[in-house]
């Protein structure tokens, strides 16, 4: 038995050498694309305008993947989570945080999460896998059946560099003209800092925005709180972000979850000032928000506002992120792949 093709595992690129493998023409492929991320097609019978014979040789060699939302809760603020199951039984979840006009959906990259950070919900679980990329773009293709997305952030749970070989062709279905159709300055990738996939992400995708968890200021900090530092020091991470070939004017993201009493000293943002001032760059504060068992404490108000205050009067950009969507578990660092059921809307 043939395995067949999951056709959203595929770039463009990557479908045209699929049918070409076929013996089909190369304006096929772009035809075939169009139906699934244009006009959402589920099956090759939608596909009027390719032949009878050519849909059924489709039919016989691949399938068109999809994801039904297993459940979605709205916050309080509008925020709504959704929590999609995979086809081995395992789940992840995507938020969308609403915002007139320009709702920003936060995708995740993988079930769970290899780097451990102390801090983090996601990382608590470990890697159960990567993600396929149907899997990645098949979130935002369910999400905007419900509503209209502007912004795509790879914030979710997992970290997309430690699986670029599947968010790569994701992200470029995202972006393509005759795909998705996002603008590639509409898309992020965030990183704990993986520099060697930080250097490939820059090679194969000059175009996205880059965020980068940096959380502390001190090596000593950083290597307590992210493991990943030990290997890739804030030296070095800089360096990458340094020569990360950005656009003309664009910023790169700085987030900084604050921890109470642990990094949101006025000492710690001075620091921070020191180590960015010469990368062009923007700062997101991000306030812990605290999860059953955690060892850390969310800063207090005065402190993330000196904070801030402080970046801002030195002409920093800065961003302090509210809390959105943590009554419903949907906040930073909260995803657990998991809904609370009792709490939850199921919406089929
Ligand atoms: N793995 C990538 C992408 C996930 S983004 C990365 O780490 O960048 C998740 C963001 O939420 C990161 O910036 C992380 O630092 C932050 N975060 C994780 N746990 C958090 C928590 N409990 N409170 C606030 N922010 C958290
Ligand atoms: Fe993984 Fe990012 Fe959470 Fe760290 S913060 S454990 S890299 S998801």
């Amino acid at each position: 038995m043939t395995v067949k093709t999951d056709l959203k595992n595929l770039s463009l690129p990557a479908l045209e050498q699929f049918l070409q493998g076929q013996g089909k023409e190369r304006f096929r492929a772009t035809q075939v694309f169009k139906w699934i991320y244009q006009h959402d097609a589920h099956s090759f019978e939608e596909m009027t305008n390719i032949s009878k014979d050519l849909r059924a040789e489709l039919t016989a060699t691949a399938f068109i993947s999809n994801l039904e939302t297993e459940a979605m809760e709205v916050g309080s603020d509008g925020t709504r989570k959704y929590l999609f199951s995979l086809s081995d039984g395992a789940s992840v979840e995507s938020v969308l945080i609403p915002d007139e006009g320009r709702n920003t959906l936060c995708i995740s990259s993988q079930v769970g999460c290899a780097m451990g950070c102390r801090f983090c919900l996601t990382g608590t679980f470990k890697l159960t896998r990567n993600l396929t990329t149907s899997e990645i773009i098949n979130q935002i293709m369910a999400v905007r059946r419900d509503v209209e997305i502007r912004n795509i952030v790879m914030m979710g749970m997992g970290e997309p560099l430690h699986n670029l070989d599947n968010v790569i062709p994701a992200i470029n279905i995202m972006i393509d003209g005759n795909g998705l159709q996002f603008s590639n300055r509409r898309v992020t990738v965030s990183t704990c800092g993986v520099v060697p996939e930080m250097e490939r992400l820059g090679r194969e995708l000059p175009n996205v925005n880059l965020a980068v968890s940096l959380n502390a200021t001190t090596d000593e900090l950083r290597d307590r709180i992210m493991p990943i530092n030990s290997a890739y020091p804030l030296k070095e991470l800089l360096r990458a972000c340094r020569e990360f070939p950005l656009p003309g004017r664009r910023k790169v993201t700085f987030e900084y979850v604050m921890l109470g009493g642990l990094n949101d000293s006025l000492e710690d943002a001075k620091r921070l000032l020191r180590l960015i001032s010469d990368i062009p760059s923007k700062v997101n504060l991000i306030p812990f928000n605290e999860f059953e068992g955690c060892e850390f404490r969310a800063p207090s108000q005065a402190s993330i506002d000196a904070f801030h205050k402080f970046l801002i009067d030195r002409h920093v950009t800065v961003i302090t992120r509210d809390s959105r969507g943590s009554d419903i578990s949907a906040a930073c660092g909260q995803l657990k792949g998991r809904l609370d059921l009792d709490a939850c809307k199921s919406e089929k």
